[in-house]
Formats: structure tokens, sequence, C-alpha cells
């Protein structure tokens, strides 16, 4: 008996492990562009959730993202290819140079628009010249057209 009982003990948990691997695989958010992962919270509607926070779902991508997003592939295409830029160009061609306060607030809204186009498939991210992963990316990051 005790052991027939430890079994069924024992099977759910295994069977729930199985079925979580495939649709409870990590999404990459459509605001900051970071990977995340399930969370028990979302068990209901996994299938719908866009955004890895409130925060994230707050600031979905507005016409200064989009822009960064395009000021970002116009200058990899002016550049050329194999040339890098830093994202305060693009924060810079958006915001203005004038002055620092005029671009320094996109400087995050442009690694986020970077993010979301090495998802899109568009361009990578290095660091010294090396392609990195944009979730670990800390410090100074250039931009490559893919
Ligand atoms: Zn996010």
């Amino acid at each position: 008996m005790t052991c027939r009982f430890e079994y069924k003990e024992w099977m759910p948990d295994r069977v729930r492990k199985r079925e979580g691997e495939t649709p409870k695989k990590s999404k990459i958010c459509k605001t900051c562009g970071r990977s995340f992962e399930w969370r028990k919270k979302w068990e209901r509607d996994w299938d719908v959730v866009k955004y890895c926070s409130d925060a994230c779902r707050g600031q979905r991508p507005g016409e200064a993202d989009a822009a960064l997003e395009s000021a970002i592939m116009e200058l990899l295409a002016e550049r050329g290819r194999d040339k890098t830029i830093c994202p305060s160009k693009a924060a810079k061609a958006v915001g203005g140079k004038a002055a620092r306060r005029d671009w320094e607030g996109l400087m995050e809204p442009a690694r986020a628009a970077a993010r979301r186009l090495v998802t899109a498939g568009k361009i990578v991210i290095t660091q010294k010249g090396r392609v990195i992963d944009p979730d670990t990316a800390k410090g100074a990051i250039r931009l490559k057209l893919r």
C-alpha cells in the first residue's frame, strides 16, 4: 500500500514537468526586448502575455520608440555593413543633440529599441567586437547590422 501511495504522489509532478517544457518557454517583452520566464501568475493567459512587467505594459512602444528603431536602421545603413554605432547616436538623432538633456532620457529607450531589433533579426548587439546576448549586456554596447 505504501508503495502505491508514493507512486501516485510522484506521478502528477512528473507529468506536469513534462508539459511545462514547451508551452511555458520564455518570451521576449514587446517593450524592453528582454526575455522573461513563465510565472505562476500568468498560468491562465501565458499565450497572450506580451510584456515582462506592469512597468513595461504601461510603456508600450510609442512614436518615439518607433523613431528610435528607424534611426538605428538608418544610421547603420549610412555607416555600411560591418560598421557599428553607439545607441546614443540614435538617441541624439531622435531627441536632438544641442543639450545633453535632449537625448539622455532616450538612452535606455534606444537600448530597448536595439533589443527589439535584435529580436526582429535585423541587428546584433556587440561588445568589444563580439556579438553578445542582449539580455545580459552590461555597460557600453554597439549596434551592427545583422
Ligand atoms: Zn519588459
